[in-house]
């Protein structure tokens, strides 16, 4: 049992959908993000189906990982996309999705982002303060646009999770306070470019409660009503992303239960209801594919130096975040505690501390949950060749990136000539 639906042993091997992942190793190499389409698809069917009786729109945020695969299999199934650069957008439109489906964050989108969106005309930009707001206004006077604009307001609620990614607290960088939303709408005439259509928060990454949302959508729909008592008319409600998945044995509110709270806390708003979810669509869709390399056994610890790393999977060693990690078929050897650790020259470079597994040289694991902010924070650090993505859609594997070669790498790099 792995808990993981589309991730299963068959007779000792571990297989993700109808295909065993030794096999993805032999073909593919590792490291190798893994995805089952079975779960992405799954995942997305839950919030849509949970949204059924409300007018809604699920943006994927595209951060969480934006391969074009990803993003083109949930473009299919109705999806938005929430972006956060340019690129992203790009992105977007290279997958085929729709930028009208599309709502664009972040606290410093710059003029040519702006045009970029502008052009192809996203649903909305979240603004996040008044000198943006006013740049904004002024490169769509300058295209002879009007900018559909969502305040993206910080309700100063804790999100209960890891500080590098709770954005709802006031003193985080994110959003503005909601008496300054309040001043900033009713002065929407000094804003001629800008046509406020909507209000939007978002409060933290991986919540694995609900009361920080129930508070947030309250503080929201105050808000709202205090705009529309000014007489301003609101078309969308945005409640942002950040619910929490099962990494180990966390016990994070069903998608159902998640969108069932959203929608009673906001049952008297007649708006569209928006959401972002990132985390909670792809994150336990993927896994890290990774080959033992080399056991090490000190005095002190054991370890299983593997050849994935921090590079490729940031999580442990940014937020000390826990990934199971599963072998891939079983030895038969008796089980010890090891460090899985990667090449990398840092002691920070760990996938997992204090692991019981069974391991030769050579033996595969899979670390799990590894689906978000897994390959899209992956980097070249120690001038490592990012992995390969494989999509797995029942018993066909698609390559949906293939791994990057050091030629790669160095193509753009120039040495001096004199
Ligand atoms: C990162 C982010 C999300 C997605 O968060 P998840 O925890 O992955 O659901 C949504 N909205 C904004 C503005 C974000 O920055």
């Amino acid at each position: 049992m792995t808990g993981f639906p589309q991730f299963v042993y068959h007779s000792d091997a571990l297989y993700v959908e109808s295909v065993p992942l030794h096999q993805i190793a032999e073909q593919y190499g590792t490291p190798c993000y893994v995805y089952s389409r079975a779960a992405l698809t799954q995942a997305y069917r839950d919030f849509d189906t949970a949204f059924a009786a409300r007018d809604h729109l699920i943006c994927y945020a595209v951060k969480a990982n934006s391969n074009i695969a990803i993003l083109n299999l949930l473009a299919r199934l109705g999806s938005g996309f929430d972006i956060v650069s340019g690129g992203e957008l790009q992105r977007v439109i290279k997958a085929g999705g729709d930028p009208r489906k599309t709502v664009f964050s972040g606290v410093g989108k710059t003029i040519q982002e702006m045009r970029m969106a502008l052009d192809v005309g996203i649903l909305c930009f979240n603004v996040e303060s008044e000198s943006e707001l006013n740049a904004l206004n002024q490169t769509a006077s300058e295209m002879g646009k009007i900018a559909a604009v969502s305040l993206r307001v910080n309700p100063d609620v804790d999100a209960r999770t890891h500080p590098y990614i709770s954005t709802g607290l006031k003193e985080n960088k994110f959003g503005v306070p909601a008496d300054e939303a309040m001043r900033i709408y009713q002065a929407a005439h000094l804003y001629p470019h800008v046509r406020f259509t909507g209000l939007d928060c978002h409060i933290g990454s991986q919540l694995t409660e609900l009361s920080p949302f129930i508070e947030a959508s309250g503080k929201m729909l105050s808000l709202l009503d205090a705009l529309q008592a000014k007489g301003l008319t609101i078309e969308h409600l945005d409640l942002g992303g950040g619910l929490g998945i099962r990494y180990t044995d966390e016990s994070p509110p069903s998608i159902q239960n998640y969108v069932a709270a959203l929608c009673a806390q906001t049952a008297r708003a007649t708006q569209r209801l928006l959401i972002e979810p990132g985390r909670s669509l792809v994150g336990n869709a993927g896994i890290l594919l990774t080959r033992v390399a080399y056991l090490k056994h000190t005095s002190a610890r054991n370890f299983a130096i593997v050849d994935a790393a921090m590079n490729d999977l940031m999580r442990p060693s940014l937020y000390d975040a826990y990934h199971d990690i599963l072998p891939v078929r079983s030895n038969g050897l008796a089980t010890d505690t090891y460090q899985v650790v990667g090449p990398v020259c840092e002691t920070g470079d760990f996938l997992g501390h204090d692991r019981l597994l069974a391991l030769r040289d050579g033996d595969l694991l899979a670390v799990m949950s590894a689906g978000a902010y897994g390959m899209s924070m992956s980097s070249n650090y120690n001038t490592r060749p990012r992995a390969a993505e494989v999509m797995v859609d029942k018993d066909a594997v698609h390559l949906i990136r293939q791994r990057e070669t050091v030629d790669q790498l160095i193509a753009s790099e120039r040495i001096l000539s004199g």
